[in-house]
């Protein structure tokens, strides 16, 4: 049985820095893979901590990203101009443990958030602008060796698990 890290805001938990969930197309997936087991529910952001809803962050620096953040060369910075670095590396480094715990060789995460981001990541001005990259937690997790996909990819990681 192959267990799944997955966002916990995937799942309906409330957690995301507006006190909102991202609740998928996909739900029908996800329900199965909860019976069937498989889900490791994690908010990095809030196992390391912060409050939610807590202000908005992003990964200052134009070239940017998670990966660059755990190499020391780049801060986190929430709205109000908080530097949260800590935290995200914190929550990044609980990811590592849980899916090492957990035996988890895949994770869904939300794409676009600074840490659970994939794909893209938003560019650290807070004008909704977006920019190729991964979040801190993505980032560990791949150095880790485990393979992150986002939330729009559920149906394809599901037909590979049964493949
Ligand atoms: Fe969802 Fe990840 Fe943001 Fe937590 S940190 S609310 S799991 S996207």
């Amino acid at each position: 049985m192959e267990r799944i890290l997955i966002s916990a805001c995937l799942v309906g938990r409330p957690v995301r820095y507006n006190g909102t969930d991202k609740r998928h197309g996909a739900a029908e997936i996800i329900a199965r893979w909860r019976d069937e087991g498989r889900l490791v529910l994690l908010c990095p952001e809030v196992a390391a901590g912060l409050p939610t809803p807590r202000p908005p962050a992003e990964i200052r620096g134009a070239a940017a990203t998670g990966a660059t953040v755990i190499a020391g060369h780049a801060p986190v910075i929430d709205d109000t101009g908080a530097d949260v670095t800590a935290a995200f590396l914190n929550g990044a480094h609980q990811a590592v443990a849980l899916a090492t715990q957990h035996g988890c060789r895949h994770a869904v995460l939300t794409d676009g958030s600074p840490s659970c981001g994939s794909t893209f990541i938003y560019d650290g001005s807070f004008s909704g602008i977006r920019k190729p990259g991964t979040g801190t937690t993505t980032a560990a997790l791949q150095q880790a060796g485990v393979r992150v996909w986002r939330e729009t990819s559920i149906a394809e990681l599901d037909a590979m698990l049964r493949g």
